[in-house]
């Protein structure tokens, strides 16, 4: 599943590829993976599909079609591609959702599960291609109503939180601290692989009840947060499965995991086994020895 890095890397090269750029034609070829304004609540949930809900017919313009892009913005885990009218798209890659950027003549590896597509003024092409179609496109009039719909309800973003924020987040809950780092709307773009790799870096078991954390602990954590993500930012993401970057290119952050993945491997900093359990439903490993 793309985390937060992958997402930051995708926006990064987006930024660098859309930007300028006037989209001449926009396509969508599965109409519930988008939610324009209009269309019912929920429209695109995925209990609303067998039911068949009516959609509202996409304009072009829905898509950004014949806007000029001004820029591309993440909150978390979802990127926003902001036209020069003002209108927003909001994507969300889900579970095995790509944008992927095409250069003018050059074909996709895969043509299968392509949901949207835009021909840019340059002959380049964008894609959304998502197999399992967990993710999705929403479309706003304008950057406020995105926050309003979506935005609003997540925590601040984890790449910049301090510890202020994170205490916040961690207050008054008893859950395990593992589990209220997964939680979006406590702090936005924390999944499992990094909220393990923090929590290392802080010395925080991923056990402990959120709201016993010291002030302390709560700061230390906060720059493990900041750091591994800003680490995995700069090796283009993990690649674990077929995460792929906007030009096709995998991460290469995995080879830097030092619990993730590791359950039963000798702990990098004092050689104890690393042990592995659910914490809040999700598999998690850390160091017996290490972690208090
Ligand atoms: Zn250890």
């Amino acid at each position: 599943m793309p985390e937060l890095p992958e997402v930051e890397t995708v926006r990064t090269t987006l930024q660098t590829r859309l930007l300028g750029r006037v989209i001449e034609r926009a396509t969508i070829k599965r109409r519930d993976m988008l939610v324009v304004p209009g269309d019912p609540p929920g429209g695109f949930s995925r209990s609303a599909r067998g039911a068949a809900p009516r959609f509202r017919r996409v304009r072009a313009a829905d898509l950004l079609g014949g806007d000029r892009v001004d820029g591309v913005l993440r909150h978390g885990k979802q990127l926003a591609i902001v036209g020069a009218s003002g209108r927003v798209l909001c994507v969300h890659l889900g579970m095995s959702g790509a944008l992927l950027w095409r250069a003018p003549g050059k074909r996709l590896e895969r043509a299968d599960h392509v949901h949207a597509h835009w021909r840019l003024d340059d002959g380049s092409r964008l894609v959304f291609r998502d197999p399992r179609r967990f993710g999705g496109l929403w479309s706003f009039p304008g950057m406020d109503n995105l926050r309003l719909a979506r935005w609003d309800a997540l925590g601040p973003d984890a790449l910049a939180v301090t510890s202020a924020q994170l205490g916040r987040a961690l207050a008054r809950s008893r859950r395990p601290v593992k589990a209220a780092l997964l939680d979006q709307r406590a702090i936005a773009g924390v999944g499992n692989i990094y909220a393990d790799e923090a929590l290392f870096g802080s010395d925080i078991d991923p056990r402990r009840p959120a709201e016993s954390l010291t002030r302390t602990e709560t700061t230390r954590l906060a720059r493990a947060i900041r750091g591994v993500l800003a680490r995995a930012v700069r090796a283009r993401g993990s690649t674990l499965r077929d995460y792929r970057d906007a030009d096709g290119d995998p991460g290469a952050f995995q080879l830097a995991h030092s619990v993730y993945g590791r359950a039963g491997l000798p702990c990098h900093a004092c050689g104890s086994p690393l042990a592995s359990a659910l914490v809040g439903q999700r598999t998690s490993v850390w160091c017996n020895a290490c972690q208090a």
